[in-house]
């Protein structure tokens, strides 16, 4: 199919390869894949392999420019791409190594193609394309994780990255940029929209689809009558994570708006990881009790009683910060000793205090026909108060999962 820029993609987006005008010049300078393994990425290269030798349980490689890596011999034999072992339409594994017999240590040996090929006990042969093989070193998986861009307030004195709606909804060049200052800054805005109702359901859906919870597919942020949250009201909006009170909170919030002619209602927003990196700087104590005690938050209407327990700071199993769960509106009546509520408040209170210090917080006011995007459990928002009998103030925002988002830039990015 032709590549056409100013066609939106479909909603669930995983069609052809449309996505790099064709003059970006990535596919057409590369050569193609020696051996094919079943990738969409891409993983052409210059460098083939000179030398390969079995040594024991690993087979040990050589590339074209002394570059060298270590295979131990079953993930080899794991991740064939042959088309008895990857399905050539899903590709998919199909291999199991449960099923198969011990297949021994390879002969192996790096041929004219300068792809390695492994001949198993059996007789399978496997066939490994040099520059796939390249990408899979395991020293390189590390260099591979995206790392955040933290930031503090002098960095965004200029105001957060954006794209205009035009470019993001109209072209993949646009979305791609929008997106990736999103998963990099964990914060981005869309410009210079229209003032439509549900526009940032349309924003979502170029994307993949909204994630509904108990405030629905998406939701209207304005005063209302008899509200159930803090943010149907008019009051300020200490900086928070929305929905920490369930197990998978949203991961991104769309909040897109529509009217805003109402004095004050400033919107706030902090990198939380940057906060959390300079607590555990001042004080480590703190840092660690925010990280390891478990804390209960709770959502309930005459319909739901959401709750959750889980420390105010995540941890992966790096180490590394990969959570905020910071709602004081929604935090729990915990029953708590009082050595451990001593231990908590000191923490608590250091770690809101640094939320809050203009250092690390920017303030804006959100314009209609503009959208702000966020990572959920990154980058705290709120707002200012704001006064409903000066004009109208009127948000729509909605959620996302990070699945669907990070896997748009992908499919965008391929080679
Ligand atoms: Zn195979």
């Amino acid at each position: 199919m032709t590549p056409d820029p100013h066609r939106a993609r479909p909603r669930n987006g995983v069609g052809p390869q449309a996505a790099l005008a064709p003059d970006s010049g990535v596919a057409a300078a590369a050569p193609g894949p020696v051996v094919d393994m079943g990738e969409f990425g891409a993983y052409a290269g210059a460098h083939r392999i000179a030398a390969v030798e079995g040594d024991g349980e690993l087979v040990r490689v050589t590339w074209d420019d002394g570059a060298t890596a270590a295979f131990h011999r079953l993930w080899l034999r794991d991740n064939c791409a042959c088309a008895d072992c990857r399905h050539p339409q899903t590709r998919e594994r199909t291999v199991k190594l449960v099923d198969i017999a011990e297949p021994g240590r390879p002969e192996v040996v790096a041929d004219g193609d300068g792809a390695l090929t492994c001949t198993w006990a059996d007789g399978h042969v496997s066939r490994f394309d040099p520059t796939w093989l390249r990408q899979r070193r395991p020293e390189a998986d590390a260099a591979a994780q995206p790392t955040p861009r933290l930031w503090t307030a002098q960095r965004m004195a200029d105001g957060l990255p954006s794209v205009d709606h035009q470019s993001v909804m109209h072209t993949d060049d646009g979305l791609c940029r929008w997106l990736d200052a999103l998963s990099r800054d964990g914060a981005a805005l869309i410009t210079d929209g229209p003032s439509d109702l549900n526009e940032v359901v349309r924003v979502a859906e170029r994307i993949g689809w909204p994630r509904e919870t108990n405030f629905g597919r998406h939701f209207d942020v304005q005063s209302k009558p008899n509200p159930n949250n803090a943010a149907y009201t008019a009051i300020r909006l200490e900086p928070h994570v929305d929905l920490p009170n369930w197990q998978r909170s949203p991961d991104f919030q769309f909040l897109y708006c529509l009217e805003n002619e109402a004095e004050g209602g400033e919107s706030l927003l902090v990198d939380g990881f940057a906060v959390a990196g300079a607590l555990a700087q001042e004080d480590p104590e703190a840092y660690e009790t925010l990280c390891t005690l478990p804390i209960d938050f709770r959502f309930q209407d005459a319909d739901n009683d959401i709750r959750f327990r889980a420390p105010v700071i995540g941890r992966d199993a790096d180490g590394q910060v990969c959570e905020i769960r910071f709602n004081n509106w929604i935090r729990d009546a915990q029953p708590m000793a009082p050595e451990t509520a001593e231990r908590f408040y000191r923490g608590y209170r250091r770690f809101w205090e640094l939320l809050r210090d203009p250092a690390y917080m920017i303030r804006f006011p959100l314009k209609p026909g503009c959208m702000m995007a966020f990572d959920n459990l990154r980058v705290l928002h709120g707002r200012e108060e704001f006064f409903p009998n000066t004009g109208k103030r009127h948000l729509q925002g909605c959620y996302i999962d990070r699945d669907l988002v990070e896997s748009r830039l992908r499919v965008l990015e391929r080679g």
